[in-house]
């Protein structure tokens, strides 16, 4: 939680000065046409800024900055250590401005201060350090070859990249692809989400003074079939990497496929299993993080525990602490440093969540906790946390991502049965199982077709472990040494002695 009160962040929402011009070649301009579109707080749907809106012209325009500055080899020509030297300044800055970059994520797209500044910016720093400490770690390797010839296997950086980034984690997110794009000595243009501009744009500016050279980090703001189609489809693009919904991490490819066969790397969506067993270590503690797994973020989270499946022999128990564990997570202004839950990001998300609860309802699913809009501030789009019980596998929301905090509770009766719902899904982003059973945990570990496993806890894990999905969750990894291995060429050159 954070030291500061409600009022020191109201007063300091006053005071803020957001930036929305694009950041192109180390400097802030508009975009080429002058459009903009308005960046509004779902707090209380009021206007924070006016924000550039990029156009096929900054984006060739950006490329072509982009491309330069990689030929040179400003960046790309700089030792591993030097690169990795400014890429820990860039982190320090972010941590200096701990406070502006989470009431700024906080005011665009809703969620707590506490957790924007605990979770959001600290995971940003995090993930910057951790990418540039490992840099000047990496070897490449010398081939097993005979004594007159010499194999060398060395890894090059792709060039451009091009990272379109959601709006549930802006941060983090984009943190997640930059600094290892830029720590393999690439030149990247990001584009944020329309919904969670403004910290990328504050970043960009940071980035510079850490004194990452023009035109080797870029942000441009837009829409996805704007701006975002516009990278996409571009020859000059080297690499795309994305996180974001399944439908358009599927159309990604088909741009890709439709111009340079650029790479595309995908972070899409999730259903992600929550598996309780009756020998669960802890009843309690597995009820407070199956409340956590759906609530935290509004539901907002790719790996949202939306599916919670009970073992029969304790599922009136467990169902009692859960629905308790779920009613303690109350929607509150998010600038209020108490605050659990926060506003839905805008208001097609919110209709979009209402409208799976109408329809759970319709389908048959009992309502049993939550399920209404509320406004604890006027003009802004907060949601009750929902838990459905009596759901079938077949209900639309137990097989689609709603991206809020629905929770959908299964009973199950053996562990053949839970095994064959959790992996019952187009997705497998994550899963979790709790059980005292050490070879039960193994073997459901290794039966669940999910990027990430946690047993007996939800939502585990550092920058040491990679993250991504199986299925139509995506492909390829973030995080961990992995991450690498989407910002570089693998080049074999073969020497005669
Ligand atoms: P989204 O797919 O609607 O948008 C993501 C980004 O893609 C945005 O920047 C958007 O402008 C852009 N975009 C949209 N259409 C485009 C197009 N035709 N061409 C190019 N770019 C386009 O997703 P969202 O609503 O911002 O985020 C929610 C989704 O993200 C959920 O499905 C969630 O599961 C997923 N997500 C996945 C992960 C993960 O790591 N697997 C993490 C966070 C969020």
């Amino acid at each position: 939680m954070s030291d500061h009160s409600f009022e020191y962040w109201s007063s300091m929402a006053e005071t803020l000065d957001h930036e929305g011009r694009a950041f192109i070649d180390g400097q802030f301009c508009p975009a080429a046409q002058s459009a903009t579109f308005d960046c509004i707080s779902p707090i209380d749907g009021k206007v924070l800024a006016k924000v550039a809106h990029c156009d096929q012209a900054d984006v060739d325009r950006t490329v072509t900055i982009a491309r330069e500055r990689f030929e040179q080899g400003v960046w790309s020509g700089l030792p591993p250590a030097k690169r990795k030297g400014i890429l820990l300044k860039f982190a320090a800055l972010v941590e200096q401005e701990a406070e502006t970059l989470a009431i700024t994520e906080t005011l665009d797209m809703g969620k707590p201060i506490a957790h924007a500044l605990s979770v959001d910016v600290s995971a940003t720093v995090r993930a910057i350090q951790w990418t540039a400490e490992a840099i000047d770690k990496l070897y490449d390797e010398i081939a097993p070859t005979g004594q007159d010839e010499l194999g060398l296997v060395t890894r090059e950086p792709v060039g451009i990249v091009a990272a379109i980034v959601p709006w549930n984690f802006p941060m983090i997110m984009a943190a997640w692809k930059i600094a290892p794009a830029l720590a393999m000595g690439n030149s990247v243009i990001l584009k944020p989400s329309e919904k969670s501009p403004l910290t990328a744009l504050r970043m960009a500016a940071l980035a510079k003074q850490a004194g990452i050279p023009d035109g080797v980090f870029n942000v441009l703001p837009g829409f996805g079939h704007t701006t975002g189609k516009a990278l996409a489809l571009h020859d000059d693009v080297d690499t795309l990497v994305f996180t974001g919904s399944t439908a358009v991490a599927r159309q990604l490819m088909v741009y890709a496929g439709e111009s340079n066969m650029k790479r595309v790397w995908t972070e899409a969506g999730g259903k992600s299993p929550n598996v309780v067993f009756a020998d669960a270590p802890d009843l309690d503690m597995a009820a407070e993080a199956a409340a956590e797994a759906i609530c935290f973020n509004q539901g907002e989270v790719c790996t949202a525990g939306s599916r919670l499946l009970v073992e029969d022999a304790i599922a009136d128990v467990f169902m009692d602490k859960v629905r308790a564990a779920v009613a303690r997570w109350k929607p509150g202004h998010p600038l209020d440093p108490a605050t659990t839950v926060g506003a839905i990001v805008d208001e097609a998300q919110l209709n979009r969540i209402l409208s799976y609860i109408d329809k759970g309802q319709k389908e048959g699913a009992q309502l049993r906790v939550g399920g209404e809009r509320v406004r604890p501030v006027e003009g802004g789009y907060f949601v009750t946390p929902t838990v459905f019980e009596g759901v079938d596998a077949d209900m639309s929301i137990a097989r689609e991502e709603i991206f809020g905090p629905v929770l959908s509770v299964i009973r199950f009766k053996d562990e053949a049965q839970a095994l064959a719902l959790a992996n019952d899904s187009i997705y497998g982003l994550a899963a979790a199982v709790w059980t005292r059973d050490l070879s039960r945990a193994h073997r459901f570990a290794r039966g669940l077709r999910a990027g990430s496993v946690w047993v007996n806890q939800y939502d585990g894990g550092d920058m040491t472990a990679p993250f991504g999905g199986y299925k139509q969750s995506g492909n390829g990894r973030d995080k961990s040494l992995h991450a690498f291995d989407k910002y570089s060429e693998l080049k074999a050159t073969w020497i005669k002695l």
